[in-house]
């Protein structure tokens, strides 16, 4: 694809839920794809994630919910306990792919890019590992992308889908604001109890835990630490500490902490968001999905706007006729949704750090009830 020109040529940067489907939806309406990802094949981390409503409804649109249903494991409630291990609540979640499926599903990460990359690839995308884009330059005519290994790519579109930390928005010169808000987030893998068939969310005197299931066999156990400095841990000590997180709980949680110590994947992340300060494109350079907008983990919702901005950037490039055109209507569709579900997640970790988990519940709800919005 060395130097290909052409009216419907793109380079994606970033093989995420987001450049993957972007790539997807663009080969399926005519494109030329090429994706450069700077990790090496199979590089995913190997903990799972809710794909709730919203996300499940626009993989299905592409064709993919079925795949994501049959590898995952399908849930409609969440269960809120409290700090005295007693049942609070239940949230039922709407369907909204028809009532003969669930309303989420729980997958491992993994899988879901593999769900992803194999549809890319049967509809022509081609993905690069180990190279990125290196500069940009459009001066009024087609978009020059020099790589990191020194070739050129003159295309009609960019799509930055590179991520929270996207280099893509540093070149283009966009504006965001990427911030920590004293919280660190756990995952870890464990055998999935049999009682686990919703997610389940448990109140804790300081942190907040819960444990969504992704397979017969297998769930997630998350845990947010409030409170914290942004760290690093030796790999050795992720799991004992985890486990001495998960102490504090009474319950069930227990039987989850016993789990941990057998756990070899745990990971632990600086709770960010991200959110474009001004305009999200440059001539016809674009950046969708975390490198645009990244909210906090706690409302699930990064997946469903990472799918979604994918489908709608294809749908509105093939409307329009010309790329600066279907971008910013594109950007126009986008805005609010995004930009609201990202700072109702901030307020979300205001309230927990605070301690009032009970007020941050109805937030978290507020978010399901605009995201189950059309897009
Ligand atoms: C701990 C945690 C839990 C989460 N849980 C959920 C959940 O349950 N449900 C949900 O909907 N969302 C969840 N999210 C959010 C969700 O993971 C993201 O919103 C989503 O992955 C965004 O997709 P993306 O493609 O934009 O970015 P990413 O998935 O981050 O993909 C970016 C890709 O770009 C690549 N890349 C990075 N830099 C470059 C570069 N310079 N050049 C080329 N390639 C590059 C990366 O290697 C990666 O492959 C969670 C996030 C975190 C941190």
């Amino acid at each position: 694809m060395n130097g290909y020109r052409g009216a419907r040529t793109a380079v994606v940067v970033g093989a995420g839920v987001a450049g993957l489907t972007a790539a997807t939806a663009l080969a399926r309406d005519g494109w030329q794809v090429e994706i450069v990802e700077i990790g090496p094949p199979e590089a995913t981390s190997g903990w799972g994630l809710c794909l709730t409503g919203p996300s499940l409804r626009a993989l299905d649109e592409a064709g993919l919910a079925d795949a994501c249903l049959a590898e995952g494991f399908g849930v409609d409630t969440i269960t809120h306990v409290d700090v005295n291990g007693e049942r609070a609540g239940e949230i039922r979640l709407p369907r909204l792919i028809g009532a003969r499926r669930p309303a989420m599903v729980g997958i491992a990460r993994p899988v879901l890019h593999r769900i992803l990359r194999a549809e890319a690839e049967r509809c022509g995308v081609e993905i690069r590992h180990g190279v990125t884009v290196a500069a940009v330059e459009q001066e009024g005519g087609p978009v020059r992308a020099r790589l990191s290994d020194g070739t050129l790519r003159e295309v009609a579109l960019l799509v930055g889908a590179d991520g929270i930390r996207s280099t893509t928005r540093d070149l283009l010169g966009l504006r965001t604001s990427l911030d920590f808000h004293g919280q660190m987030v756990w995952r870890a893998l464990v055998p999935r109890p049999s009682w686990a068939t919703g997610i389940h969310q448990f109140a804790g005197k300081t942190d907040t835990a819960g444990l969504v299931p992704l397979s017969d066999t297998r769930a997630y156990v998350f845990l947010t630490e409030n409170g914290v400095e942004r760290s690093v841990l030796p790999d050795t000590r992720l799991a004992p500490r985890l486990q001495e997180l998960l102490e504090t709980f009474p319950g069930r949680v227990r039987e989850i902490r016993s789990m941990v110590s057998g756990s070899e994947s745990v990971v632990r992340r600086p709770v960010l968001t991200a959110l474009l300060a001004g305009a999200w494109s440059r001539g016809d350079s674009v950046v969708i999905g975390d490198a645009a907008h990244a909210p906090a983990p706690q409302v699930a919702g990064g997946a469903a706007l990472a799918v979604e901005d994918g489908l709608l950037l294809a749908r509105e490039l093939g409307r329009h006729a010309s790329v600066g055109a279907g971008i910013r209507a594109f950007v126009g569709r986008r805005t609010r949704r995004c930009r609201t579900l990202v700072e109702t997640s901030v307020a979300i970790v205001g309230l927990e750090q605070a301690q009032r988990h009970f007020e941050a519940y109805p937030l978290v709800d507020s978010c399901h009830r605009l995201m189950a919005e059309p897009a």
